[in-house]
Order: C-alpha cells, then structure tokens, then sequence
C-alpha cells in the first residue's frame, strides 16, 4: 500500500486500505510528507497554501497528516502517564506500601464534569454540506484510532447534541458560523489548537467569513499549523494566506 511509504501511522494505513485506497493521489504525495515533518523552526510544522480541486483527494491530504500527529503527540501522552504511574509505584513500594490507584477516567457526559472543549485539530468548511462530508471522511480515518475523537459542529442543528459530542473531542470540523457560537458561549475553547485546516478559502471569501476567519485566527495559537486548500490563488486568497500564515504558507501545487 503506497501510503505506508508516507511514513503514517500503521491505525491510518489500515483505514485507507479498508476504504480500497491503493495510492496516494497527486496532492496526497505533495502535501503529506510535507504537513507531517516538524518543521525547523522551533518543532513547528510547515503551514501549507494548496492549490485543489474537489475530487483531488485533497480531504484524506490533510486529514491523515494532522491525525497521524494527533495520534503520536496522544501516545506520548500516555507514556508519560505509565511512566509517572510506574514511578509512583516503585516509589510506594520502596516505602513498604500499597501501589496507588489509577486516577479514574471521569464521565464527560456528566454535568458535574463540566469542561469546555479544547480540540487539537480543527478544520472550516464554507458550508454544512462540505463539513458533513470531511467530519463523515474522518470518522472512517479513525476507525482503528483508539481514542481520536471527531466532532462536527454545523449550524442548523440541534445544539445540544452537538455539544455533548464536542466533549473530548481532538478533532473538529465545523462551519464559522455555529463554531463561533460555541465559542462564544464557553462550550469551546480554541487555544490548545495545533492544527488548523481552511477547506475551500475560495468559497469561504465568496461567502463572507472573512471576519469569520480573522477571528478564528485570532484564537487560535500562533504556533499552530495553517493549511489551506483553495482552486484558485487569486490575490484575496493569497492576502488571507498572509493574514493567517507564517510567510503566507509553503506553496504546494
Ligand atoms: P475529495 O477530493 O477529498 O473530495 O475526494 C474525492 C474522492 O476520492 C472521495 O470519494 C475519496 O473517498 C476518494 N479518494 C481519496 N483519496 C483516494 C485515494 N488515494 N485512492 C482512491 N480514492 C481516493
């Protein structure tokens, strides 16, 4: 399978394979190996300015890179955990007593547990239709990711279903509109945001969320990852890449 070649997560070669992927299309080996490689400035990763059509595979380009980091940055995570705990283990015992407790996992679905979502990825959509799709596209990626969660947040909905689902969240896909909503009214945070995805900036200026954007912008870290994906470079789009990009983003065709 060539997306085993791109170096992914073995989670993300399987899901590929089980959706009868075989290569990798043109703008997945461009944007790919690119999006994934910690960048030399300070760790960062490169952000990304692509030129894509629809039908170019360009969701599973900047899906798979930003799920694999997830993916590492949760298994890092957890071996810190283990080895803390193993440590507080070794320690009790040295001192002749019982080992300590797992701390408990606590319910998200308990209101008590209250917390506003932090996601570590988060990708724009212009329109509900296409945030439907990529969310739908990522549920399928994460099939054999224990513990990656994606979460739609669109408007028209229901809110609070949505927002029972954006708890524990690493990954959101969401219209502007609704996503700053939510910000809004404190169900979500957008500061621990590594990596941030515009799909179809053209259509996005068409349809007004230029403030939109700004703001996300403005929320999000600065050290994050920008990719965007657009069919065209006209010099709007290319003032929004300066806008929300260090150096307006490594251009990829
Ligand atoms: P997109 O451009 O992201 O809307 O993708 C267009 C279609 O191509 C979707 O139906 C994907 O499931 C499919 N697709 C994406 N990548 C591949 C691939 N490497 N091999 C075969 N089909 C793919």
């Amino acid at each position: 399978n060539g997306f085993e070649l791109l170096g992914l997560a073995p989670e993300l070669v399987r899901a590929v394979a089980d959706l009868g992927y075989v290569q990798p299309t043109a703008v997945q080996n461009a944007v790919i190996p690119d999006a994934m490689n910690p960048g030399l400035a300070g760790g960062r990763y490169t952000d990304l300015m692509v030129s894509s059509q629809t039908g170019s595979g360009k969701t599973a380009a900047f899906l798979l890179p930003v799920l694999h980091t997830l993916l590492q940055q949760q298994a890092e995570a957890e071996a810190a955990e283990r080895a803390e705990f193993e440590r507080l283990t070794a320690e009790a015992a040295a001192r002749g007593e019982a080992a300590p407790k797992r701390p408990k996992r606590k319910s998200p679905l308990d209101p008590r547990h209250f917390k506003a979502a932090t996601p570590g990825a988060l990708i724009v959509c212009p329109t509900r239709e296409l945030a439907q799709q990529v969310a739908h596209d990522a549920i399928e990626l994460v099939a054999h990711c224990r513990g990656l969660r994606v979460a739609n947040v669109v408007g028209g909905m229901p809110y609070q279903l949505q927002i029972a689902k954006l708890q524990n969240a690493d990954l959101v896909v969401a219209t502007p509109g609704r996503l700053l909503d939510l910000q809004r009214s404190m169900q979500i945070k957008l500061d621990k945001v590594q990596f941030l995805v515009v799909d179809e900036a053209d259509r996005m200026l068409d349809l007004g969320f230029s403030d939109d954007l700004a703001e996300i912008n403005q929320l999000t870290s600065d050290r994050r990852q920008t990719m965007m994906f657009s069919a065209t470079f006209a010099p709007r789009i290319q003032q929004l890449a300066m806008r929300v990009m260090h150096d307006g983003g490594k251009h990829v065709k």
